[in-house]
């Protein structure tokens, strides 16, 4: 007779059970849940009035959360340009295997940040660098590499220096380059023949940035340069640019210490072996250290919407990636304008405040569990960069605790369905 009572008993917990289990529910915020930011609002860190959006260090990798801070895709082209009888500079399979190893070298630098040498026993960070470069071709052309050939004897050379120096020079820009508007175009030129017969000229690897292009010039005529010698160099004009500059002049960056460029490498005899720079945007052997300023300088430059050298990055912020969903589960400020590449996720008890512009892709959504809290201040603008819509901001509710979203000042949301 036991057996069927308890039965009975376990049934009637089960159903009680469900009965009162509290139902998640969701809905889209509209304009009355925005609630204005309190006179006594404790921010939760300090400084918060401040406008960050144009501050470098807001652009700084935050290494506790990396996945706040998307790698960025720099699209480079490169043009091999020789003379009428291809006898100045590589061509064929020889040029394509050396751009795709001088790009494997360069990006193995963005990959692996080095520690600063100077200052000497300096505490600098090591930060991630968070960019790479990416070789592209004509999009729907699937023959098109990015790799191009051109035979010019009148604007094959480069002259780095004396009387006859062109390095300022954009004929071979004008005349070759291919979609310039999205594409960093990158011309591998080699140096004059009576330059180089010149003793007192320097026919190594070399290069100019000229806004929309880079030229460089070096490989071909010192046989002992490969593509691994060329990453620095590479790498270097790049850093120019997003804004860079040179670390031995007024760069803006604290952490690139000034220093006079007389040591190339690091040996051991006084003044070269504590002095040397191995710093990408001085004259070095190394070129293979970024600092934590140089970082935050080109992010932020990359995110700057009217800057035209964000215009060669992939734009990976438009299309939605379900694998870069970004959740936030403890208080987090993010200082600097983001283009996020997934949804974004503020859990219970994740505290999110965004100052600054954040692009969500199309059709993404920001999610607000139960507890947890967004608060858009400052200059906050919550938008899509790609002439798109996301879908808004969805309020979680379960057991009468709500995700909240608080706003001052100038926050804006655009770019969402009106309700
Ligand atoms: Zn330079």
């Amino acid at each position: 007779m036991r057996k069927p009572i308890c039965n009975l008993y376990v049934l009637l917990l089960l159903i009680t059970g469900i009965a009162c289990t509290p139902k998640l529910t969701s809905r889209f915020a509209g304009k009355a849940d925005f609630e204005a930011l309190p006179e006594a609002y404790d921010a939760p860190v300090a400084g918060r009035q401040k406008s960050s959006c144009n501050d470098y260090e807001a652009y700084i990798p935050d290494t506790t959360h990396l996945d706040h801070t998307p790698v960025k895709y720099v699209r480079i082209n490169v043009h091999w340009v020789n003379n009428r009888d291809s006898s100045v500079n590589f061509v064929g399979e020889e040029a394509i295997e050396f751009t795709k190893l001088l790009l494997h070298a360069s990006n193995y630098n963005l990959i692996g940040n080095k520690k600063m040498w100077l200052p000497h026993g300096n505490d600098t960070p090591l930060l991630p660098i968070q960019y790479r470069l990416v070789l592209a071709g004509r999009p729907g052309d699937p023959e098109d590499d990015g790799i191009y050939f051109h035979f010019d004897d009148e604007v094959c050379y480069y002259v780095h220096k004396g009387k006859n120096a062109n390095l300022g020079n954009k004929r071979v820009v004008q005349k070759y380059g291919i979609q310039l508007d999205t594409v960093l175009n990158v011309f591998i030129m080699p140096h004059h023949p009576d330059s180089v017969a010149s003793k007192t000229y320097s026919a190594g690897i070399v290069g100019v940035m000229l806004g929309n292009a880079i030229k460089l010039a070096g490989p071909f005529e010192n046989l002992h340069l490969t593509a691994w010698n060329s990453r620095g160099a590479l790498n270097h004009e790049v850093c120019h640019v997003y804004g860079l500059g040179h670390a031995w002049l007024e760069d803006g960056c604290d952490d690139t210490p000034r220093h006079n460029q007389s040591c190339f490498n690091k040996v051991d005899r006084p003044e070269c072996d504590t002095m040397t720079s191995n710093n990408i945007m001085d004259y070095n052997f190394a070129q293979h250290a970024w600092s934590p300023c140089q970082i935050g300088k080109i992010h932020q430059r990359m995110s700057q919407e009217n800057s035209p050298a964000r215009r060669y990055l992939q734009p990976n912020w438009c299309e939605l990636h379900d694998d870069r969903h970004i959740i936030v589960r403890d208080t987090v400020v993010w200082r600097g304008a983001k283009d996020l590449e997934g949804h974004l996720t503020i859990a219970d008890g994740g505290h999110l405040t965004i100052q600054c512009r954040v692009a969500l892709p199309r059709d993404a959504k920001i999610t607000l569990e139960p507890g947890a809290t967004l608060v858009l201040e400052n200059n906050a603008r919550l938008h899509n960069a790609c002439g798109d819509q996301w879908q808004g901001i969805e309020i979680q509710t379960l057991d009468k605790r709500s995700g909240k979203i608080i706003r001052s000042g100038n926050a804006k949301v655009e770019n969402i369905p009106q309700r």
